[in-house]
C-alpha cells in the first residue's frame, strides 16, 4: 500500500475497535509460569483463585490457550465513551529533534482517570457485577488506578473501597477527592483498619507506605466481607489481556495508514500498558511473520528488569498473595524516598518476564532528571502534559530519535504515551525549581531486597 499523507492524529471509526482482546500467550512456546501456593508451591487451581478474584477473571488469568477472547458488549459500549484513543504523529517533536525519524505515540490520557488503567477497570467491574457481588477492594499508588476503578465501579453500581499508598495521600489530596466524586471510599495505607496493616504500622509506625503493603490491605478487606472481591490494575495477566486494546488498535492504525513500527516503547511500571501496546505486535513475532525492537523502558531508582532476579516471588508486603515467577527486586524493596515518577512496584508481570528471558523485549532503565527533561521538552512542543511514568518511554523514544539522526535512518519509532500528570506538579514543580536528584540504588540496597525472596528448591538466587 502506498502511504497516504499521515494527518496528527489517526483516529479509527467505532466499528473498527476491537471486538475480541488478544491473549499473547497463547502464542508463547515458553508460558509464563503459573502463581503458585506460598506453602505448598504447587500451581494453584481456579478454586484457590475465585475466594479471592471474580471468577470470570480467574480463568482470564489461567487462560494460556485462548489467542482470542470476545470483549462482552456492555464493556465496547463502555469503551466508546473514550475509544479508540488516538495514534498522533510526533510532528512537532520530530520538527524539534531535526530527526528524520518518524515518531508516533498511542495516547490513553483523554479519560478522567488520566490513564490506560481504565480500559482494564471496566473490565474487572463489570464482571464483578456480573457476579452479583456488592463491591470490590484495590489499592492504588499514584491514584489512576483508584480513579479509573472508581469511574468504573459507579458506572455498574459497585461499592469501591481504595487503599492509598499513605505518601500519596498525602502528597495527591486532590486524587483522593476525585475517587470520592465517583463514590469510592480512599483509606490512607497501612491503616488500622485491617490485622496486617496494624501489623506493619507496629513494626514501621514512621512508614510512608507501599504499593506491596497497601495490596495486602486491600487483599484481607476483600477476603473479610462478604460479597467482595479484590481487583489489582496491573502485573496479572488478565490485565495484559485487557489493555491489549491499546495494541490492536494501534495495529489496526499502522496497517490503515502502511506504517511498519522498527522500534516499540513502552514505560513498565507492572508491565500492563506495555503488554497491552505490544500484544499483538508480539504476536506476529512469536509466530514468525514480522519483527520489531521492543523496549521496556524502568526507573533507574526501581529497576526490576535490568537489575532484578528471575524467580517467584511474594507480589506483596504482608505475604497474602500467591507468588509469581517473575524479576523481582524482592517484595520488601522501597524506591528511595526521593523517587517521583511512579513505576514503583518491585515485581513485573510474568508475561513480559517471560517475554524478556527469552530475549524478545529488551529493557533499559532511565534516571527521573533525565525523564522529567524529557517530559518538559515534549510538553513544550506536543501539548500533551504527560505523567512522569509515560515520561519514561518519552526519554527513550527521543534518545532513539537521537541516535536516527546521527545514522541518517528513517525509523518508525512507537510509544505508550500512557497518560497525563495533572496530579504529578509536585514532582514537576521539585524538576523546575532543580531540587530534583537521582538515586540509584547501590548493590548493597538491592541484596537487602533480594534476602526477603523465598527460597526453595528451584528458586534459589545463585
Ligand atoms: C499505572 C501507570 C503506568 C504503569 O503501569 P503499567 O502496569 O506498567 O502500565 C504507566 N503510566 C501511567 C499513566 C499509569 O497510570
Amino acid at each position: 500500500m502506498t502511504t497516504n499523507e499521515i494527518p496528527y492524529k489517526i483516529y479509527l471509526t467505532e466499528d473498527e475497535m476491537p471486538k475480541s482482546w488478544y491473549n499473547m500467550r497463547a502464542d508463547m512456546k515458553n508460558k509464563p509460569a503459573p502463581l503458585i501456593h506460598p506453602g505448598t508451591h504447587q500451581p494453584l487451581k481456579l478454586e484457590e483463585l475465585t475466594p479471592i478474584f471474580c471468577e470470570e477473571l480467574c480463568k482470564q488469568e489461567l487462560n494460556d490457550s485462548d489467542a482470542h477472547i470476545a470483549i462482552p458488549e456492555p464493556i465496547r459500549q463502555f469503551y466508546r465513551m473514550y475509544r479508540p484513543s488516538p495514534l498522533v504523529r510526533a510532528y512537532c517533536l520530530e520538527e524539534r529533534l531535526n530527526t528524520p525519524a518518524h515518531i508516533y505515540y498511542k495516547f490513553e490520557g483523554n479519560n478522567t482517570s488520566g490513564s490506560h488503567k481504565l480500559n482494564s477497570a471496566i473490565a474487572q467491574a463489570y464482571y464483578a457485577k456480573q457476579q452479583g457481588l456488592k463491591g470490590v477492594t484495590t489499592e492504588t499508588g499514584a491514584g489512576q488506578w483508584g480513579t479509573a476503578l472508581s469511574m468504573a465501579s459507579a458506572y455498574f453500581g459497585l461499592d469501591c473501597q481504595v487503599y492509598m499508598v499513605k505518601c500519596s495521600y498525602e502528597q495527591k489530596p486532590f486524587r483522593r477527592e476525585v475517587m470520592r466524586t465517583y463514590g469510592a471510599t480512599v483509606t490512607p495505607s497501612p491503616s488500622n483498619t485491617t490485622a496486617i496493616g496494624r501489623k506493619i504500622l507496629e513494626q514501621f509506625p514512621d512508614t510512608t507506605g507501599s504499593l506491596g503493603c497497601a495490596i495486602s490491605e486491600a487483599v484481607e478487606k476483600a477476603t473479610s466481607q462478604e460479597g467482595y472481591r479484590y481487583v489489582l490494575g496491573s502485573v496479572l495477566n488478565m490485565v495484559l489481556l485487557h489493555q491489549s486494546v491499546i495494541g490492536q488498535e494501534t495495529m489496526a492504525a499502522c496497517d490503515k495508514y502502511g506504517i511498519v513500527p522498527d522500534i516499540i516503547i513502552g514505560c513498565a511500571g507492572g508491565g500492563s500498558n506495555l503488554g497491552g501496546l505490544i500484544a499483538p505486535f508480539m504476536g506476529r513475532k512469536l509466530r514468525g511473520e514480522a519483527d520489531y525492537r521492543i523496549i521496556a523502558i524502568e526507573p533507574a531508582s526501581c529497576p526490576s528488569f535490568t537489575r532484578g532476579k528471575f524467580l517467584y516471588d511474594f507480589c506483596d508486603t504482608g505475604h497474602v498473595c500467591p507468588l509469581a515467577k517473575m524479576y523481582t527486586l524482592g517484595s520488601e524493596f522501597i524506591p528511595s524516598a526521593n523517587h517521583a515518577g511512579g513505576l514503583r512496584y518491585h515485581g513485573m508481570s510474568s508475561t513480559l518476564s517471560q517475554l524478556y528471558a527469552d530475549g524478545l523485549i529488551e529493557a533499559r532503565a532511565v534516571e527521573q532528571s533525565a525523564v522529567f527533561k524529557a517530559a518538559t521538552e515534549f510538553a513544550r512542543c506536543e501539548g500533551i502534559l504527560p505523567a512522569p511514568e509515560s515520561s519514561h518511554a518519552i526519554k527513550a523514544a527521543i534518545d532513539e530519535a537521537i541516535k536516527c539522526k546521527e545514522s541518517g535512518e528513517a525509523k518508525n519509532i512507537i510509544f505508550g504515551l500512557t497518560g497525563t500528570g495533572y496530579f504529578d506538579m509536585t514532582a514537576y514543580k521539585a524538576y523546575n525549581d532543580g531540587t530534583m536528584s537521582d538515586y540509584i540504588p547501590t548493590d548493597a540496597d538491592l541484596e537487602r531486597g533480594f534476602s526477603h525472596i523465598p527460597q526453595f528448591p528451584g528458586n534459589t538466587i545463585n
